[in-house]
């Protein structure tokens, strides 16, 4: 057996030369011999490791000394709920944009903690567009607005970031994040589950405005608290040392491949011959999505029959192609196609995908 082309939509396909660098040194990392994973979060080795993965990041984005970077814990989930405890007082009004699971999961968990408005949902059409942005009645005393840039579930993405006026503008970007060059002075709050374009799962990266973090937020334990989190170094107790040294790894390798103009070069092209299969396929396959809100990253399509799904997933992972079974929700296939996929393997999908279309048009 070998490798796949892994079309997970999360945890999902990591670098091979990352994989291979971590294997390498998986019992004896530096001149520690021991693994990154058996030493003090405190030494000198990985505090290095902890900097320059920081370091990197700052590189990769363009962030600015304005921001915090924060490597904390719990995955994108628990910040739903923790964001507004930090940036809202008790009962504040803050709005959400729903796009799709992830923004209306991030509504329900933010709930309990600020008085959360939705001013704009496509619930209606089954999220397959975008809400028009002169629709946003963003109020000006709201803690923020938050967004899913990027709806892993449902493949609709923001081409841009939104004008918020005044209103910090916080987004979910678990599923986009480094997979092109964002302009990140338009956000107040970047944050992301590690586990689609970064490295394992349960890490979760965070950039914030300093100024938020002076936010006083809501009587909570220091360890809930972003700004102890920042005056600490992410280190307010033991951080996922393991995930944050392969996160490290992850961003020196995009650095070497060119940064994200070259990522947002090969994403888009991926992106363009997997819709083009659909939309070309004369029926066969359809992406329900608006082409402007269409995701460079998750693309869900269905089959024109969908008797015909159980013999499509069983040829593809035959032929090398996992994990393209979609979302419980949507039923069909979904291929993900995240910064660590290579081109080959949506090309070899493509391939795959009009060969069944001709075999059970
Ligand atoms: C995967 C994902 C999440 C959930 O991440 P967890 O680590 O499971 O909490 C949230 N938002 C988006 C956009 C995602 O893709």
């Amino acid at each position: 057996m070998s490798r796949g082309f892994n079309f997970s939509a999360g945890p999902a396909v990591l670098p091979e030369p990352v994989l291979r660098r971590a294997q390498a040194e998986l019992l004896e990392w530096g001149g520690e011999r021991a693994s990154v994973m058996e030493v003090s979060h405190r030494g000198k080795a990985f505090i290095a490791v902890a900097e320059k993965a920081e370091a990197d990041l700052r590189k990769l984005m363009g962030i600015t000394d304005d921001y915090s970077v924060l490597f904390l814990q719990g995955g994108a989930t628990t910040h739903f709920a923790l964001l507004p405890m930090n940036l809202a007082d008790a009962g504040q009004r803050a709005d959400y944009i729903v796009t799709g699971a992830w923004s209306k999961k991030a509504v329900a968990e933010g709930k309990p903690h600020c008085a959360a408005q939705v001013i704009a949902t496509r619930e209606s059409t089954k999220f397959t567009d975008l809400p028009e942005a002169s629709s946003y009645a963003i109020d000006p005393t709201s803690a923020f607005v938050h967004i899913a840039a990027n709806e892993t579930i449902h493949g609709v993405e923001f081409p841009d970031a939104i004008a918020t006026g005044n209103v910090p503008l916080v987004a979910d970007f678990s599923s986009s994040i480094l997979s092109r060059p964002i302009d990140v002075s338009k956000y107040g709050v970047i944050y992301a589950g590690a586990q689609k374009n970064i490295g394992p799962s349960g890490l979760v990266v965070m950039v914030i405005r300093k100024d938020l973090l002076e936010r006083a937020g809501q009587n909570r334990a220091k360890i809930l608290s972003y700004k102890e989190h920042a005056a600490q170094g992410s280190m307010l107790n033991t951080p996922p040392t393991f995930s944050w040294y392969l996160a490290g790894l992850v961003f020196e390798w995009m650095l070497e491949q060119g940064g994200l103009a070259t990522f947002e070069a090969n994403n888009r092209r991926k992106a363009e011959a997997l819709y083009s299969a659909i939309d070309n396929s004369g029926g066969f396959y359809k992406n329900p999505v608006s082409i402007g809100a269409r995701s460079l990253m998750n693309v869900p399509f269905t089959l024109k029959d969908e008797a015909l799904d159980a013999a499509f997933l069983k040829e593809s992972e035959a032929a090398g192609l996992l994990s393209l079974k979609g979302h419980r929700d949507l039923g069909g296939m979904r291929a993900s196609i995240y910064n660590a996929l290579p081109f080959e393997a949506v090309a070899t999908l493509v391939d795959f995908m009009g060969d069944f279309a001709r075999r059970n048009g």
